[in-house]
């Protein structure tokens, strides 16, 4: 427990990955159902094979969650909690649990029972077969029609269009990973929801399997429709990280360079006519196209070699290679 909290456990690199399995599992405000999780997920855990721990990670609850935990440490060994010092969102308590975990699995899955901790072993079997990456899909999803079940619906759609991950379902929170793709990706925002598209963007395999949900029976569900805006926000974002990450230039640059031909060519036929002919070209609208498309092409070009300066500021500084080795094969 004690060494759970220290901001920087995995510096010992021994206790890095020596466990098959790590849970984690974000809560905030769940006091209800912790008790009756831990004991499922026990439950579920007992009779297999593999190592594992169970993450708690507290985001900031008021409701006395943290006194629940506190107690339940005496009773689980395999538990550790992690109390972040305010409310953070659930990307980042997320996050904190994957830096916290020491399995060579994790599976994340949500606080408020609405996910079945029974589905953990078909998980594992399908990351057996190969996969680095196995999301859950709520098939028969126990949330409100209007609010929810229609904006994700649609949502999802766009996503797996966007990303080109064909996923049905992005935001169910039960999913399992291979530890070190966790460790390679960045999450801000709410980017959790995006974990396959940016796990597909560092080349992982990834696949789905339908998976038990149920309906919310304590407390109330932290998002609302306010939610929809940040996952069109984090959309653009994860669409420009696939497309620009290591090449900006590439379409910057394209972009850039057609403008200013388009800009040159009428330029050039503007001048002829003004020239050549004895036209008067001062009030015509494509002059005015004329200097956009110059000064709007010299511009993105310039911005195409910025974001070539921050991208290897990116890479280089965090010793992010361009590449990810899935294996390595000797004698
Ligand atoms: N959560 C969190 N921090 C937050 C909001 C939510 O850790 O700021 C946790 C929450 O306790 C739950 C999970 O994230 O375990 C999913 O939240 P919720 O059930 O409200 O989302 P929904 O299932 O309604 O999409
Ligand atoms: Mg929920």
């Amino acid at each position: 427990m004690a060494t759970m909290l220290d901001p920087k456990p995995l510096e010992a690199a021994s206790l890095q990955e020596s466990l098959d399995l790590s849970l984690v599992i974000p809560i905030y405000n769940e006091y209800e159902s912790i008790p009756r999780l831990l004991k499922v997920v026990t439950e579920v855990m007992a009779p297999l094979a593999y190592t594992y721990e169970v993450i708690c990670v507290d985001d900031g609850s008021t409701d006395g969650s943290v006194d629940v935990l506190r107690e339940h440490t005496a009773i689980y060994p395999h538990l550790a909690v992690l109390l972040l010092r305010r409310n953070y969102g659930q990307t980042a308590a997320m996050a904190a649990g994957f830096d916290h975990a020491r399995g060579k699995v994790i599976i994340t899955l949500d606080g408020d029972l609405q996910n079945d901790p029974a589905d953990i072993p078909m998980l594992m079997d399908k990351l057996d077969e190969g996969y680095d990456l196995v999301s859950g899909w709520r098939k028969q999803r126990q949330d409100h029609q209007l609010t929810r079940l229609l904006p994700s619906k649609i949502a999802n759609w766009i996503i797996a269009r966007v990303t080109g991950v064909s996923i049905h379902d992005y935001g169910c929170s039960l999913k399992a990973y291979r530890a070190e793709l966790v460790r390679d990706m960045n999450l801000y925002g709410e980017l959790h929801r995006f974990l396959p598209a940016l796990a597909f963007i560092e080349g992982a395999r990834i696949t789905e399997v339908p998976v038990n949900h149920y309906a919310r029976q304590f407390g109330a569900s932290k998002y609302g429709l306010g939610r929809t805006f940040r996952v069109v926000m984090d959309l653009l974002t994860v669409y420009f990280m696939k497309r620009f990450l290591t090449k900006p230039m590439y379409v910057f640059g394209l972009m850039g360079l057609v403008s200013i031909i388009l800009g040159i060519l009428l330029g050039g036929y503007l001048t002829f006519l003004k020239l050549g002919m004895g036209q008067s070209i001062g009030d015509r609208p494509l002059l005015i196209l004329t200097i956009v498309l110059l000064l709007g092409g010299i511009q993105l070009l310039c911005f195409g070699l910025l974001a070539e300066l921050l991208m290897r500021t990116y890479h280089e500084s965090q010793g992010r290679p361009i590449y990810r080795v899935r294996e390595v094969l000797r004698h």
